[in-house]
């Protein structure tokens, strides 16, 4: 066990303030700890349920100074938080996830060249940092999909391009922005694995989820994933194994493809991930009491699933119904007894943007499938 324990009501200190930061906060008050949350917005979800809430800009350095000054340790849920911004707080106080590992994951070019130098199975790519780098591509990478470098986030910074003239133009309306170009891959499903590891290098995998996108954001997790058992342990020792390269401490997300049978690694999270929210109901522990615990030095916990789980997430464009907003007939799923609805506080509902999400929970995983699916099309979720 850790000699350096942080126990409550120790002050913790969250980077971001959205969804992840408001479970982490009620992860990290349940176990007795108090909360300060830095997020540039004044509705921050999680500022609101906080001790304190920040609201300034992440390289506000004078205003860093005082939260590291008030924090016994510091954590993020927001995987573009500076790495400077961890680096400079790591003078005064331990940040976990590190800066180095965090900044891994926050730049797809060298997000895929870890994967590459490391020998982790990944799609071709290459890094396009000018047009003569796609005049130059493979072609075998057409159809392709560009993607910005930074910054992107649920399908956003993404192009599909088909051959190498739109390549260029997609390039061009990204203004220089370094980009990677990927090849666009056939998906049989996709797959996540998320997963906390403390600072002695003990790894917790929570069971592989499946998990169904729609316009590039996350619709629905299946828990378990309905896969071979080969393709959950082969993923979980991937995601594992990628943790420890990057000397990670916390709670991070992998994402995987499964293509023509084969897993590859998609992109990691340096933070709990959305496809982990079925963690909340139906785990012996959640992946947010996880980020607690390897923040604070404490033993991880279980992190068996005690149910079958499927979660569906509640985007704002539920709430519109092309003309109007208003807020969804609720009452649909209290109807559902072992259904949780889970809504973040967010003050204004746009597409696109994530709002809440509910976790249907059983023993028989096809029934609560369906169940699911039902409840998701009950609310007024409509299938493509
Ligand atoms: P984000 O950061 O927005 O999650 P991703 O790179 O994970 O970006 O892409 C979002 C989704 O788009 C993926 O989950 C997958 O469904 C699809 N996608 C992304 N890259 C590829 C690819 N190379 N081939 C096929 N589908 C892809
Ligand atoms: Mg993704």
């Amino acid at each position: 066990m850790s000699a350096t324990m942080i126990l409550p009501p120790a002050t913790l200190g969250m980077l971001g303030g959205g969804q992840l930061g408001r479970f982490f906060v009620t992860a990290a008050h349940e176990l007795g700890y108090q909360v300060w949350v830095l997020d540039p917005d004044k509705n921050s979800p999680a500022g609101r349920i906080a001790e304190r809430h920040f609201c300034v800009a992440y390289d506000d350095y004078a205003v860093l100074d005082e939260f590291a000054q008030g924090c016994a340790a510091i954590t993020t849920e927001f995987e573009n938080v500076p790495a400077g911004t961890l680096d400079y707080l790591a003078k005064f106080v331990p940040v976990r996830p590190s800066a180095a590992a965090v900044a891994v994951c926050q730049n797809r070019i060298v997000e895929k060249s870890f994967l590459r130098d490391h020998g982790f199975p990944h799609g071709p790519f290459i890094a396009v940092n000018t047009e003569n780098d796609l005049k130059n591509a493979p072609v075998e990478l057409f159809p392709g999909i560009l993607k910005v470098a930074r910054f992107g986030y649920d399908g956003k910074g993404q192009a599909t391009v088909n051959n190498r003239e739109e390549a260029l133009v997609a390039f061009g309306h990204f203004k220089g922005e370094h980009c990677v170009l990927e090849q666009r891959l056939a998906l049989d499903y996709e797959v996540s694995v998320v997963l906390a590891r403390d600072e002695q290098g003990n790894v917790r995998c929570f069971p592989t989820g499946e998990n169904r996108h729609t316009q590039g954001i996350l619709d629905v997790s299946i828990v378990p994933a309905r896969t071979t058992a080969c393709v959950k342990s082969d993923a979980e020792e991937v995601a594992a194994r990628i943790a420890e390269k990057l000397g990670y401490i916390g709670t991070m997300g992998v994402e995987f493809f499964v293509s023509r049978g084969r897993l590859i690694v998609n992109e990691m999270a340096p933070r709990p991930h959305n496809s982990g929210h079925y963690t909340i109901d139906a785990c012996v522990t959640d992946q947010f009491e996880q980020q607690v615990r390897a923040l604070c030095g404490l033993p991880l916990g279980e992190a068996r699933a005690h149910s079958a789980a499927v979660m569906v997430n509640l985007l704002g464009d539920l709430w519109y119904d092309g003309e109007h907003y208003h807020e969804p007939d609720w009452a649909k799923l209290h109807a559902i007894p072992n259904l949780k609805l889970h809504l973040y506080g967010k003050h204004h509902a746009r597409p696109g943007r994530k709002m809440g999400h509910f976790t249907v929970l059983g023993e028989d995983a096809a029934r609560v499938q369906e169940a699911a699916l039902a409840a998701r099309a009950a609310i007024g979720i409509k299938d493509e």
